[in-house]
């Protein structure tokens, strides 16, 4: 590995001390504990886009973290850094997601408007300091600081004045290591990549749709002339280009990111911080590519009809939900209510939920 790496011996550590696993090092228990905890769990039925129950084909939380955690690894390994790190980041990122994907976020924010909001990358880090409850020693998972820091990939100002040296970097403006920029932007490879091929899947976004996308068509074409007259299902096609798009976006990241490096001459993790920039970046064209994958699929995916009537619902779900504990907080069960504030119990309690769990719990209500 790498000097600016992440290194055991350069880590600031858990914040309860313990005594070294004999097997393991600190990063790779830090991944088991994520393993086992029960919120890694429910990421199997929370939504990525599509509802669970709208087909067993569609990512889901738990792959979209599986395809994150593939992906950061790869590129670790490449640039010779933390591998392990990037692992257990990539696996715990969306661990304090709500149900229903971005719209149950949106919807929960708005119910904690004037209690203090609802973000999605706090919320994972409350999961893995507080509300896992499995040792009898700590609250959380107490994961090393390294762990933490990439899993805090954004933060406001009032949440990160309270969280002390973690959240110093949000006021600072200074970058987490480089393991934890890998993942974030793994994050966006993936899902960009996933959701066009969920969403060809599902229909909405058919072939002639999809060559609409420049960074898609270039990519289609230049597989056909490839494979030269060779004939296969259309959707072999499409599988096909989705793979070699995703190839390019890794391979640029990598070698970007390598050349970034050296090019800074950077050499400690310390460095690695401080610097102005971060190191791990895609190069200008192909983060373009990128961009206009995004608007690509907010345009013609996120906002699609289908797609919008389970956001509407999810919404009003969240909100009845959220109403209904706020009239009856004794029924919220007491794993959420010690030493916490109401509503702050509340949005840890729905945050938590799978989407068949939120959906049953609304139907019971009615
Ligand atoms: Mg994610």
């Amino acid at each position: 590995m790498k000097k600016y790496a992440v290194h055991e011996d350069n880590s600031l550590g858990r914040e309860y001390l313990e005594n070294k696993s004999p097997l393991r090092n600190d990063f790779q228990r830090d991944r088991d504990r994520i393993i086992h905890s029960s919120a890694f769990r429910r990421l199997m039925y929370k939504t990525q886009v599509f509802v669970n129950h709208e087909g067993d084909m569609f990512r889901t939380r738990l792959t979209h973290s599986l395809e994150v955690s593939q992906i950061s690894r790869g590129v670790a390994r490449s640039l010779e850094l933390n591998e392990d790190l990037a692992e257990t980041i990539a696996l715990a990122h969306d661990l304090g997601h709500t149900p229903f994907g971005h719209a149950g976020q949106d919807a929960l924010n708005k119910c904690m408007k004037d209690h203090g909001g609802f973000e999605h990358n706090y919320q994972s880090l409350r999961v893995v300091d507080k509300l896992e409850k499995r040792y009898c020693d700590f609250a959380g998972l107490n994961l090393t600081f390294e762990s933490r820091e990439g899993i805090l990939k954004h933060c406001s100002k009032k949440n990160a004045i309270s969280l002390g040296p973690l959240g110093e970097r949000f006021i600072n403006k200074t970058h987490p290591s480089l393991e934890a920029q890998i993942v974030d932007i793994a994050d966006s490879i993936a899902y960009n990549i996933h959701d066009i091929e969920d969403g060809y899947r599902s229909g909405i976004l058919p072939l002639s749709k999809l060559k609409r996308l420049d960074f898609f068509n270039e990519s289609y074409r230049n597989l056909r002339n490839d494979l030269n007259g060779y004939e296969a299902a259309e959707k072999v096609y499409v599988y096909e280009t989705l793979r070699r798009m995703l190839f390019l976006l890794i391979n640029d990241v990598t070698n970007n990111s390598r050349k970034l490096i050296n090019d800074t001459n950077i050499r400690t993790i310390d460095e690695v911080r401080n610097n102005k920039t971060t190191l791990i970046n895609l190069s200008t064209p192909i983060q373009n590519y990128i961009n206009d994958c995004r608007n690509f699929l907010r345009t013609n995916l996120y906002q699609h009809s289908r797609v919008n009537n389970m956001t509407r619902s999810a919404q009003k779900i969240i909100s009845d939900l959220f109403i209904y504990y706020d009239d009856n907080f004794e029924a919220l069960p007491s794993d959420y209510k010690i030493h916490e504030k109401k509503y702050r119990s509340i949005a840890d309690f729905l945050s938590g939920m799978t989407d068949r769990f939120a959906l049953e719990k609304h139907k019971s209500l009615n």
